[in-house]
């Protein structure tokens, strides 16, 4: 029996003017998987996260979301459908506080906005504790959370995390990754891209090598081996 994938990509090309970006991009998520990518500077990491969240238009190929075809979507339609994209660097407002950013995230009424707001406390704690605190002036690992928390609160069933640990003390990934963790038990599926390959390795179920825009790679990620590593992304 094969269940229906959650996320569908096929051939998804893009291309920056006439740099072919990403090219024939094909695979299938299963809902509530974490895939992890890889792939050396340049290899189209990000445009893939870029284009599976409609912030760059492909130029041939689709993807679908539970069956339902997203390919030219604006952003806000994809997020709306349930595939939130974390992207590299921060996306919270610095001036205003935890807890208006966290507001801010829910389209729900009051009740619903405070029931989500909860939520989201108890998943982070300590945001909980900064919630009066300009979210500009949070850690680094603390603003990561709020981002991850403000994207959990609209109920997605694919997060996609652009280097979420990126710049971040090693306490601090570990954080990163734990919340990542509790997003997962609560059902979300997870794209992970990764400077610190063997962390998202063992965070995953998947794993996919992008090299010049094409997959040189897929397959379990407990089978990308050293040997793998070394040959895609020259790592010991
Ligand atoms: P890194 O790990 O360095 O972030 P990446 O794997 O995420 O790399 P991308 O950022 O997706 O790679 O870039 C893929 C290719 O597209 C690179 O050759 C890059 O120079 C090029 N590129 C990215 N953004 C643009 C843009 N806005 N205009 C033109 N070329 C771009």
């Amino acid at each position: 029996v094969t269940t229906s994938p959650l996320l569908a990509v096929r051939a998804l090309t893009v291309r920056y003017g006439a740099a072919q970006a990403l090219r024939d991009v094909t695979f299938d998520l299963a809902p509530n998987s974490a895939l992890a990518v890889l792939g050396p500077n340049g290899a189209g990491k990000s445009t893939l996260a870029r284009a599976l969240s409609g912030l760059v238009p492909p130029v041939a190929g689709s993807f679908a979301l539970d069956g339902r075809d997203l390919t030219g979507q604006s952003p806000d339609t994809i997020r709306r459908a349930g595939l939130v994209h974390l992207p590299e660097g921060r996306g919270v407002f610095p001036t205003l506080t935890v807890m208006e950013n966290l507001r801010m995230a829910t389209a729900c009424d009051r009740r619903g906005r405070a029931a989500a707001v909860d939520r989201a406390f108890e998943i982070f704690p300590v945001l909980r504790e900064r919630q009066r605190q300009a979210a500009g002036t949070l850690s680094g690992g603390e603003q990561q959370m709020l981002s991850l928390a403000r994207a959990l609160m609209v109920d997605p069933r694919l997060v996609i995390a652009d280097e979420l640990s990126l710049g971040l003390a090693p306490r601090m990934v570990d954080v990163v990754f734990e919340s990542l963790r509790r997003a997962r038990a609560a059902g979300v599926a997870v794209i992970m891209i990764e400077q610190f390959a063997s962390r998202a390795l063992d965070f995953a179920d998947r794993c996919l090598v992008l090299q010049r825009g094409r997959i040189a790679w897929s397959g379990d990620a407990d089978r990308a081996g050293p040997e793998l590593l070394r040959r895609y992304l020259g790592e010991a």
